[in-house]
């Protein structure tokens, strides 16, 4: 991202400037009149998270380089909505500060985008948005809203952002596409199309249309590097009753990853990238069946499958590989444990590291927040089918670790010391696996305050390792757990507890999560589900404390069985140390110091084999250390 934020962190308002220009001047559809309100996300055409370069618009114009994010300009106002994650990131970067406002979703009192577009735009106004880079989901309400408030909300191809950017914007990646054999998948793309197909003759649609990027790698078992920490490619895939479609730049395609598709049983009828829509439209007007296309696809696509039009016939629930990529399946969870063992011994290696580097200085260079990150990576890469980091490692000194997004740049790069907190999440992708673990740290005496702060967060991500909860309950009932400790005495954190996680995917997926908002779309929990067990605080402009662990979901024994349904748990597969000496012992209560020190037994037990040899006793002696029992 740092590529983007020196492109983003200037001109901020030359760009706007242009914008607004175009804006006057593009004429829109069939209203004559030109774009009064521009919306630009942060999406590209498949709806992901993460960004290539050439879809970084949103942090083109705005200068804001977080993942999340909307920014809507109009002839005098320019906005960013964006959520707690980002606030303090945000106000940092906008560009020019003086001409951007945040606006602080989840935070009472902020409007959501499409009430103030309504009720701040002069009446019969034109706002515009480019209808690819927009679910329909996102797309529904905003129309309803500003066509009930008189407005015209209209779809235009011609993307402006692009335009200010001009020839300096990057061009499409183009990565080699790889295999990801059985080994690491457990299932053939033969079976696992054959699974849409039976959910497509359930739900009595004759096409799937499949948009989203680890949608598509998961489905034929094949990987890319088209975006920065997700081992995905843009390709679009379209699955009928006899045939499979892929939509993608063949020259990309590996022979390995083509002779596999053969021997996994698919055979697919290939297409050009670009020719996704024109191929929607034109079996979505010849065809009689309906087409399921998830409602978090683009309005465009939507629009090519007919929506608008009187016979459109449309299956808009999450696609069938959605649910199918969320449950792991045996093979895959012997992967991600392989995965987060290795991960464990590197991160377990670099605290180690760390430690005493702060510790004795030896008139060395002391550590800092890059300088970390990169030795952390080089632990990882130590480590057997590493491929890359999972995402930008969050490494944060004191104030920067209330950030909670926070990259280190060498503008900020701070010295990792020994009177604030480190907090550091991080993560690997592995061929068999893919992990997110955060650990924080203080390598002095913490103030009460803080100790308190450490305490209950750890008390949190405890209390929801231990939960046992009915199979099938939605994530959002468990949020609770996590914050109940901190709640207690006023306290919060303004981020979800919980995310899935991909096996050698995207490092934050769906459906399911654990946060105080429900997610739409979630399941319920069921067994072989890997999910992120994250509870953090936060004070801004001075610390932050995070722990984070991966969970599977496993079956509970339980005494009882109410009504036959059975009993889930989680089983923790991050096994790094916490840091118990900055635990107050007064508040935890015995069971939470016996699952601690059972954590930390087991973390020994399955970690210390691998830290054998002389080269190793430095992390050894680190890690029996670390993982010795607790006493009141
Ligand atoms: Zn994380
Ligand atoms: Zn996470």
């Amino acid at each position: 991202m740092t590529g983007i934020k020196e492109m983003a962190g200037k001109n901020g308002a030359a760009k706007l400037s242009r914008l607004r220009d175009l804006m006057k001047t593009v004429v829109v559809g069939t209203t004559g009149k030109g774009v009064d309100a521009y919306i630009v996300g942060s999406e590209d055409a498949h709806q992901s998270e993460y960004l290539a370069e050439k879809d970084q618009r949103r942090a083109f114009i705005s200068g804001f380089a977080g993942s999340a994010g909307t920014a809507i300009i109009t002839s005098d106002k320019a906005l960013l909505w964006t959520d707690g994650r980002y606030f303090a990131q945000a106000l940092k970067e906008l560009d020019p500060p003086e001409a951007w406002t945040l606006m602080k979703e989840g935070v009472t009192g902020t409007p959501t985008q499409a009430s103030w577009l309504a009720s701040n735009l002069s009446p019969k106004s034109v706002v515009a948005a480019d209808p690819n880079l927009m679910s329909n989901s996102a797309w529904a309400p905003i129309y309803a809203s500003l066509i009930a408030a008189g407005h015209n909300f209209v779809p235009l191809e011609k993307n402006l952002v692009d335009l200010v950017w001009g020839k300096d914007r990057p061009g499409s990646p183009s990565h080699k596409i790889v295999a990801q054999p059985l080994k690491y998948t457990g299932k053939t793309a033969g079976e696992k199309i054959e699974l849409c197909r039976e959910a497509m003759r359930t739900e009595g649609v004759s096409t799937l249309v499949v948009t989203a990027l680890d949608e598509v790698a998961y489905l034929l078992n094949l990987r890319g590097s088209d975006i920065a920490y997700n081992p995905v490619f843009f390709a679009y895939v379209v699955v009928t009753m006899e045939e499979v479609h892929f939509f993608v730049e063949q020259s990309n395609l590996t022979d390995e990853a083509r002779q596999q598709l053969k021997d996994e049983g698919v055979d697919p009828n290939y297409h050009p990238y670009e020719e996704v829509d024109v191929y929607l439209k034109e079996r979505s007007s010849t065809s009689e069946g309906k087409t399921w296309i998830s409602d978090s696809s683009s309005y465009a696509l939507h629009v090519s499958c007919g929506a608008g039009e009187v016979n459109c016939k449309r299956h808009t629930n999450i696609t069938p590989i959605c649910v199918m990529k969320a449950i792991k399946n045996p093979v895959e969870i012997e992967g991600m444990k392989k995965a987060h063992l290795k991960d464990a011994v590197a991160l377990v290696k670099y605290l180690a590291w760390l430690d005493d580097k702060v510790k004795s200085r030896n008139g060395e260079p002391p550590v800092t927040e890059l300088s970390g990150s990169a030795q952390l990576e080089k632990f990882r890469a130590e480590q057997e089918d590493f491929v890359g980091p999972s995402f930008n490692t969050i490494s944060a000194v004191g104030a920067h670790g209330a950030i909670i997004h926070y990259a280190p740049t060498p503008e900020t790069d701070a010295v990792i010391n020994d009177h604030e907190f480190y907090l550091c999440d991080s993560g690997g992708q592995y061929r068999d696996g893919t992990t997110d673990v955060t650990r924080t740290v203080h390598y002095g005496v913490p103030s009460a305050f803080e100790r308190e702060c450490f305490t209950r967060v750890f008390k949190g991500q405890c209390a929801l390792a231990k939960a046992i909860f009915p199979t099938m309950i939605k994530g959002n009932y468990l949020d609770i757990l996590a914050r109940k400790s901190l709640w207690e005495v006023g306290l919060d954190y303004l981020h979800g507890t919980a995310h899935g996680v991909g096996a050698f995917l995207n490092v934050h997926e769906g459906p399911m999560g654990i946060s105080w908002r429900p997610h739409p779309h979630d399941p319920g929990l069921q067994v072989g589900m890997f999910l992120s067990n994250e509870p953090g605080y936060y004070e801004d402009d001075k610390f932050g404390i995070r722990l984070e662990d991966i969970e599977v979901v496993v079956e509970a024994a339980t005494p009882y069985n109410y009504k036959s349904r059975s009993s889930l748990t989680f089983q923790c597969v991050t096994l790094v140390p916490i840091q118990s000496n900055l635990l107050d012992l007064s508040l935890l209560t015995d069971s939470e110091i016996e699952y601690l020190n059972r954590y930390h037994a087991e973390v020994l037990e399955k970690v210390s084999p691998l830290l054998q040899g002389e080269e190793n006793l430095q992390a050894l002696t680190w890690l029996k250390r670390e993982t010795l029992p607790i006493f009141r």
